[in-house]
């Protein structure tokens, strides 16, 4: 579209905009009285959210923009207000370090309502800050109702809620694709276009000790609560990223990310009579649970801890050499525990840990294999298909990471027409597509209600049933799994 067009279509809107422009002026000099954000004001929120707030409220407050004009034609920002947010984050991040940025940006994200608190559905508020709701099995596995991640692909709502732009209004220009990527577009390299209120953070991984740039921005579907969910994302910042499938060195810059953002949170808190700080945990789907292209790490707070942190699935040391430890669980699927006095070490026996076995895949035909994020192959009809699941803990800043096996034929969970949960009772399994790191680690999030409330009538035997049938469709070959533990002890002689 021509200016003049463009301005033609806003005229509409001329009341607004010019109020937009008179409303920052004004309140530059004088800030409003009233203008405490909304989450500090919600039963949940925590002392260090209060005090983050106090020191950092001069960038908490920028909204992510002004106004926005919407027309059918098009949308016009008024007051685009996300690279000055960037850079005061940046400078935080450079001060005080990766986490503590990226608490200041959570609470500029729920101000600015990319990260909403509630949610209007039918006419009726759905209130989204408050505990998930949490049913639970036998053995420690759960299933957590998140209403807000359906609404992920609901372009009409999320363009109401001024989150994401309608995709007939995206400028083509400023979307971004990748080559072997068929999605509409990247989510995370066209997140200016499309979502007004998203600010994304970038940093120079040298800096960090990483081994590459990585861009930060945060969900507007995280995993549980907002306003303690803390679900972040790290991107390859880069021309032509990786995608999910080739990972050099991604075990390490995970586990080295999840140190800094939590030792540099308890750092900053030091000194302080605050405890209730966050501590986030880092996870990555490889190429198994991926629903995006680009090459990705999230980063979040859990509500509920892991069932994988239980210690009574810890059988003897499958190798233990210098400070470190490698464990395998007792977990229908291959789970290994790398433990080590420094995180580094965690990180780089990770690093050969996911070499070791994506090396040992063999390439399978193009046809058996599933694809969730938009990647078509290319040049030849067979992929490599072994990949990994991580999860890293912030609980002891990255000294405790879990590989788990993967292989991308295996994702899909399709329960057969006789399978039953409880035959007697009635219940039949719940078909789950593209499992990832959270339910192979016992962990399903469900967002549809019906499907909640049928499972309430579920026993906790039901549910790790459930979970247990998830995790036999994922699993790989007895005779691939001992092959693979040869290889380790074969890597680190004792
Ligand atoms: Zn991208």
């Amino acid at each position: 579209m021509e200016i003049k067009d463009i301005v033609k279509t806003h005229l509409v809107n001329r009341r607004e905009v010019i109020r937009a422009i008179a409303e920052r002026e004004l309140f530059r000099t004088t800030p409003r009285d009233d203008d405490i954000p909304r989450y500090l004001k919600l039963p949940g929120v925590k002392e260090y959210q209060q005090y983050v707030y106090a020191k950092f409220a001069s960038v908490i407050r920028i909204s992510s923009f002004d106004y926005i004009s919407k027309t059918d034609e098009g949308w016009l920002i008024v007051g685009d207000h996300r690279p000055e947010i960037a850079a005061k984050i940046s400078l935080i991040i450079e001060q005080y370090g990766l986490g503590v940025g990226m608490m200041v940006l959570h609470a500029q994200q729920m101000n600015s309502q990319h990260i909403p608190l509630e949610i209007k559905v039918d006419d009726e508020l759905l209130n989204l800050a408050e505990p998930t709701e949490r049913l639970y099995g036998s053995s420690g596995e759960q299933i957590l109702y998140v209403p807000v991640r359906r609404f992920r692909r609901d372009f009409n709502k999320l363009a109401e809620m001024n989150i994401a732009k309608p995709k007939a209004l995206w400028n083509q220009p400023r979307i971004v694709k990748h080559k072997g990527d068929t999605s509409d577009c990247c989510f995370y390299c066209s997140s200016g276009e499309i979502n007004p209120a998203e600010v994304v953070v970038t940093i120079e991984g040298a800096r960090l000790g990483l081994s590459r740039d990585y861009s930060f921005g945060y969900t507007f579907s995280p995993f549980g609560n907002p306003l303690s969910a803390i679900h972040f994302l790290a991107w390859d910042y880069s021309e032509n990223p990786l995608n999910m499938n080739r990972t050099p060195v991604t075990v390490s810059d995970l586990v080295k990310m999840t140190h800094q953002i939590n030792t540099s949170i308890m750092s900053y808190f030091a000194g302080t009579d605050i405890t209730d700080y966050p501590i986030i945990d880092g996870v990555s789907n490889g190429w198994a649970g991926n629903s995006i292209f680009h090459q990705h790490f999230q980063f979040f707070q859990p509500e509920y801890e892991s069932p994988i942190k239980s210690e009574y699935l810890e059988d003897k040391p499958i190798l233990e050499r210098d400070d470190i430890r490698i464990l395998k669980l007792a977990w229908p699927t291959p789970v290994y525990k790398i433990m080590a006095e420094d995180s580094i070490n965690v990180g780089l026996v990770g690093n050969d840990l996911a070499g070791i076995w994506r090396l040992q895949g063999k390439a399978k035909e193009i046809k058996d294999v599933p694809f969730f994020d938009g990647y078509v192959p290319e040049e030849t009809n067979r992929i490599q298909t072994y990949t990994q699941n991580l999860y890293v803990m912030g609980s002891d800043f990255g000294r405790t990471a879990y590989v788990l096996l993967r292989d991308r034929g295996k994702v899909n969970f399709k329960p057969g027409d006789s399978e039953f949960i409880n035959r007697a009772k009635g219940i039949r399994p719940v078909e789950k597509e593209n499992i990832g790191v959270l339910e192979a680690t016992g962990t399903m999030i469900v967002e549809n209600r019906a499907d909640f409330n049928a499972m309430r009538e579920w026993g906790p035997g039901d549910i790790s049933v459930q979970i247990h049938k998830m995790l036999t469709a994922i699993c790989l070959e007895r005779k691939e799994i001992n092959k693979f533990e040869r290889n380790i002890r074969g890597l680190f002689p004792e």
